[in-house]
């Protein structure tokens, strides 16, 4: 087989325009002329002009003639047609004229069985038919000379008619020459108007506001660049026909590059949205960023051979936005790194952000709090002044700043102070912004401040009026005898101020934690010796005796602890004006200095021990009123909690009070456990024992406690409760010795719900005689919630048999 020469297609129509056959080629259902040879054109009375027309429209003259629709037919069936001495009407110089052809229309098809086109080929037979014609006639004639005379009016009439007809005809033709040259000139104009709109395209593309350009080839030649283009890249016109990554080295190393590449290899268009770029501009790398284009140009093979870059330089406001967007961010930032509550809200005063500070306070988050508003935060009675302050501030423009108490997470109200700012911009008020201040702590320490304050004022003017009284008196007087008199009762209240004095800075120094103490070992009984002798030397009324006194080293602030032994026995002198005598007793028990002072003085009603009470019960009582209270108790409280100590009292009234203190020797370890089975423990205590009879646990709390002993002792009832599924436990205080008041809020908040968790359902309570452990209970009680019954007994029995018939 020989291989067949390889002509292109423009070789291939040109060999077929030589060709002495007519041939033309047509596509599409409009039947465009693709190709026409000279013969073709010749046949049809047309130039080359035609070649690209739709056939209808490069002969006009074929309307109302059959062969477009046959040409179409074959284009739809793909089935060649063919004929002889076909009459074609077609315009010859100007004239229209009857040719004859034999023709053929070829369906051309592709590998798909597509016809994709038309191969025309004609031979114009006009002669051998006309020659037909004549001879046709010549016998006609002949035949007629026959019938010449019946003929002759009948070719009258006839002729005639043929007059007419060419008439029309020719008005026919004038028209057709009209229409063609119409078209011709709407042709013309529509060529001028598609080159004004590229030069207009051109012109508006090299000012166009977006940068355009046109990279030719793989190596990316810039073809072309507007100004726009040459703006961003910081570069003149000069880079044109230089490829990319020489006219615009910085590019290198970026991505830009490598996308083109892909857009080459891809064909697809590559979108970029605020991309940065590096670029030189003046000899400085500047940042540009732009939203661009890459669209890939292709041939009609559809391969890209260029690549059209449009973009649009938006750095300025990419720029601008990050500033703001950063600025914004720090503001966040800031916001939340405040530890106050930071808020904004919108200028009619709708809550429009809170910070976490508060989401952690109120334990909702932003949504639910800007949901809310304040209202479901403020407390009831702060909430209307705070609606006036809010409400005018907004009128106003002005400040708004309030004081209110906030609903926190836990429950609890909290003091804060509020303050908002109109933020204005234009003269118009754009937002609020907002914090609050917690000043609990503050407000609390201005409440006890001023109390503190009133008091003491108080308690000082009384000793000031009586001296003030005396100084009067003595003015007036001129007896010796009376004037004596008057300077030893003004000295007394003297020293009385004297004294309140001291202890009204010991109280500044205690609540400002600035009490000093210097802790040294010393002989504790000659202190108490020591004490005894001074106060008995300022009384000629009582006798102070010291009926018990072990001998004790101890370690600790001496002065402080002579202070608190002054107290006691000047209370006990001082409330007992009927009574002679005093007791002190200083004792060693189980690791334990007690010191106890009765007197046989008026006693305390129990209105007012519970206020005692309830005065010092926590150990951490620092919300300390002083209101009809005297200092010195309070000086004594906090003086023996810096030891670890406590006091308590037992009074009867109108029979006396016995005051106690406790000062531990020595920090107790953990409890020593002495038994310890599965029904019975024991330490220095607390005894637990299980009665499996009547299901039943017993306690029997021993000795002195503190918060340490109470919480170890609690831990092993819950164990034992656990262990026994047990739903009762009778506790026994009788033999707890001194108060434990300083464990009363753990157990209450604490330790009864731990009891209520492990099972327990009774609870049967036996206090012994003593008023601050009574107190104790009752307070526990009080402050423990949920559905462990409790009942208070004073006798074991009792409580054992109230507990069996549960
Ligand atoms: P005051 O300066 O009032 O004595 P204290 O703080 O020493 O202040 O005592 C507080 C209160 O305790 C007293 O006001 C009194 O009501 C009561 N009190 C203290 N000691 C005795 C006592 N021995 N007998 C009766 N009541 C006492």
């Amino acid at each position: 087989m020989h291989k067949a020469p390889s002509l292109s297609n423009n070789q291939l129509l040109e060999i077929l325009s030589f060709s002495k056959e007519a041939m033309a080629i047509y596509t599409t259902q409009d039947i465009v002329i693709e190709m026409a040879n000279d013969a073709m054109l010749a046949f049809w009375g047309r130039d080359k002009s035609i070649i690209g027309l739709p056939l209808e429209t490069a002969l006009p003259e074929l309307k109302g003639q059959p062969f477009i629709g046959m040409l179409q037919k074959v284009l739809q069936t793909g089935i060649t047609d063919s004929g002889l001495a076909i009459p074609a009407e077609l315009l010859i110089d100007g004239e229209l004229q009857t040719s004859y052809f034999d023709y053929e229309y070829r369906a051309i098809k592709n590998e798909l069985g597509e016809t994709y086109c038309i191969f025309h080929t004609a031979a114009d037979v006009t002669e051998k038919v006309l020659g037909m014609q004549a001879m046709e006639l010549a016998r006609k004639q002949e035949t007629a000379l026959y019938n010449e005379q019946a003929l002759n009016e009948e070719l009258a009439a006839s002729n005639e008619e043929l007059a007419a007809i060419n008439e029309e005809l020719n008005d026919l033709q004038e028209k057709l020459q009209s229409l063609n040259s119409e078209l011709e000139e709407r042709v013309n104009a529509r060529t001028k108007e598609l080159a004004d709109s590229e030069a207009r395209l051109r012109y508006m593309l090299a000012d166009a506001p977006v940068a355009i350009a046109v990279f030719s080839g793989r190596d990316l030649v810039v073809e072309s660049a507007n100004k726009k283009v040459l703006e961003a890249w910081g570069k003149t016109d000069e880079i044109i026909g230089k490829p990319l990554h020489i006219g615009v080295p910085e590019l290198v190393g970026q991505d830009f590059l490598t996308i083109l590449d892909e857009v080459f290899t891809s064909s697809q268009p590559f979108y970029g949205n605020e991309v940065r770029a590096l670029i030189e501009q003046n000899g400085v790398i500047e940042e540009v960023y732009s939203n661009f284009v890459y669209h890939p140009l292709k041939d009609d093979a559809g391969s890209t051979t260029s690549i059209m870059l449009v973009a649009n330089v938006v750095t300025e406001q990419v720029k601008a936005r990050k500033v703001i967007e950063e600025s914004e961010q720090r503001f966040r930032f800031m916001l939340n790194a405040i530890p106050q509550q930071v808020w904004t809200a919108t200028p009619d005063g709708a809550l429009d952000y809170v910070n976490d500070v508060i989401c952690a306070d109120f334990g909702d988050s932003t949504a639910e709090i800007v949901g809310n508003g304040w209202q479901k935060y403020i407390h009831p009675e702060d909430l209307p002044k705070a609606l006036i302050h809010w409400r005018n501030a907004l009128e106003t423009g002005t400040e708004y700043l309030v004081e209110f108490r906030l609903l926190f997470a836990d429950g609890s109200y909290k003091w804060h102070l509020a303050r908002a700012l109109p933020f204005v911009e234009d003269g118009q008020i754009k937002s609020w912004i907002g914090t609050n201040t917690n000043i609990d702590v503050q407000k609390e320490n201005e409440q006890k401040k001023d109390e503190f304050i009133s008091i003491a004022s108080h308690e000082l003017k009384t000793p000031l009026t009586s001296v003030k009284a005396f100084n009067q008196l003595m003015s007036r007087t001129n007896d010796p005898e009376k004037l004596t008199k008057y300077i030893s009762k003004s000295a007394e209240h003297i020293t009385k101020l004297e004294k309140l004095i001291t202890d009204l800075l010991d109280v500044t120094k205690i609540n400002a934690g600035k009490m000093n103490y210097t802790m040294q070992a010393f002989d504790f009984t000659a202190m108490v010796k020591e004490s005894i002798d001074n106060v008995q030397h300022g009384t000629n009324t009582h006798q102070i005796v010291l009926e018990q006194a072990d001998a004790i080293e101890y370690h600790g602030d001496h002065f402080r602890l002579e202070q608190v032994m002054n107290n006691f026995l000047t209370n006990a002198i001082k409330y007992s004006p009927e009574g002679n005598q005093v007791l002190v007793n200083c004792k060693l028990e189980n690791n334990n200095i007690i010191v106890s002072v009765k007197d046989f003085g008026v006693g305390i009603e129990e209105h007012s021990l519970d206020k005692l009470f309830d005065r010092y019960y926590r150990v951490d009582n620092t919300a300390m009123r002083f209101e009809g209270l005297g200092l010195g108790l309070f000086i004594s409280s906090e003086i023996l909690k810096r030891h670890q100590g406590s006091f308590w009292l037992e009074s009867e009234l109108g029979k006396g009070s016995t005051f106690y203190f406790r000062l531990p020797i020595e920090m107790q370890d953990d409890a020593k456990t002495i038994i310890n089975t599965n029904d019975l423990y024991q330490d220095e205590s607390i005894v637990i024992s299980y009665d499996a009879a009547n299901a039943r646990v017993d306690v029997d709390w021993r000795g002195f406690q503190d918060l340490a002993s109470v919480q170890n002792g609690g831990a092993r009832i819950i164990a034992f409760l656990k262990r026994h599924q047990c739903t009762k436990a009778c506790n026994d205080n009788t033999n707890v010795l001194g108060t434990w008041s300083e464990a009363v809020d753990w157990a209450g908040k604490e330790f009864f719900p731990m009891l209520e968790e492990a099972g327990l359902k009774h609870l049967a309570w036996i206090y012994p005689d003593s008023v601050f452990n009574k107190l104790s209970a009752k307070k526990t009680v009080d402050i423990a919630q949920g559905g462990i019954v409790t009942q208070f007994f004073t006798d074991l029995g009792l409580a054992r048999n109230w507990l069996d018939s549960k």
